[in-house]
């Protein structure tokens, strides 16, 4: 055998195992099962439709902290689930005032092939990206700003985008990111990709907390899980859903222990602390709470129990009003 000729058997071998390797991958994280993807809701006047990005396993006993894997497991198993969850990403669509207005994103193509199919969940309800007016972000992670671009290409084009000044200033700045642990480096860079853009097409925009941003819509400070994490709340006709971004990820465990944290949280402390505060408002005043990663929809009530809170999801309606 001479050396070209095992260059190129040896190339192809490797070719061959790299082939056999994706394949094998791929099996691995198949398709998901193709689901209904929206749900709505009426608040008042405003339709509300809930929008699935996806869903994506997620290992408690790595992302939870303040709180031991056993304790972990065993609220896991009052669930009926395990330490590895599967976790949604929801977003949200308000029609108000005319207007098309989206909360959060989803993730485009950064989370794998589970997650990044809000724009088929928008098109099953007849709606295109370049339809949507105005996107509200409740934080800049990229599980909720992930799909505003999808590689260099705008996502939402005619969207004005609003984001908190604490949270632009916060993740789109050079200083904090040089001061910034290790652990929170990758969400400054994906911040650039997806944000940035918009950013430099003038199209982000802040805005004042506590006053109305557009019909029915009030953005409500809640600092902790990062330090411009926005609540948006709607109301109308004396009904109101309160949208809480993250304030809570691992439902069977954060609810029944709502002190527990994730390694995601800028400021764990306060995390935890605006986690209670908002569960005991919204159990005492009984309003809707829509929660993009709480199994979707993500609507439902909390109702206080003992030192935690129980999630009761919205009642399944075709009339459109969950009670
Ligand atoms: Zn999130």
């Amino acid at each position: 055998m001479n050396v070209h000729f095992q260059l190129i058997w040896r190339t192809a071998i490797i070719a061959a195992l790299i082939t056999i390797s994706h394949a094998l991958h791929a099996q691995q994280l198949k398709a998901p099962l193709e689901q209904a993807g929206y749900y709505r809701i009426q608040v008042g006047d405003y339709e509300v439709t809930a929008l699935s990005d996806g869903t994506v396993p997620i290992h408690l006993h790595e992302l939870l902290t303040n709180v031991s894997d056993k304790e972990i497991d065993s609220l896991s198993a009052l669930s009926f689930q395990t330490a590895t969850a599967e976790a949604s990403v929801n977003a949200y669509l308000i029609r108000t005032g005319g207007k098309l207005v989206l909360i959060d994103a989803g993730t485009a193509e950064l989370y794998g092939p589970t997650l990044g199919h809000l724009p088929e969940s928008l098109q099953k309800i007849g709606v295109s990206p370049e339809q949507i007016d105005a996107i509200l972000i409740t934080h800049i992670h990229t599980d909720h700003t992930g799909g505003l671009m999808l590689g260099d290409k705008m996502m939402f084009p005619n969207a004005t985008i609003y984001i908190s000044r604490p949270e632009t200033d916060f993740w789109l700045s050079e200083t904090s990111r040089k001061h910034a642990p290790e652990r929170l480096q990758k969400w400054f860079k994906e911040a650039a990709d997806k944000v940035g853009p918009y950013m430099a097409a003038g199209k982000v925009k802040n805005f004042e907390y506590g006053q109305e941003l557009l019909p029915g819509i009030t953005p409500l400070a809640t600092p902790g899980h990062t330090p411009g994490h926005t609540f948006y709340s709607l109301e109308s006709k004396g009904e109101r859903m309160l949208f809480v971004g993250d304030i809570i990820h691992a439902a069977a465990v954060q609810l029944p222990s709502p002190s527990v944290t994730i390694t995601f949280d800028v400021d764990p402390g306060a995390a935890a602390a605006q986690r209670i505060k908002a569960f005991k408002d919204a159990a005492a005043k009984g309003y809707w709470v829509a929660a993009d990663h709480v199994s979707f929809p993500g609507v439902g009530h909390l109702r206080a129990q003992g030192n935690g809170f129980i999630w009761i999801p919205v009642n399944y309606s075709t009339l459109g009003n969950g009670q």
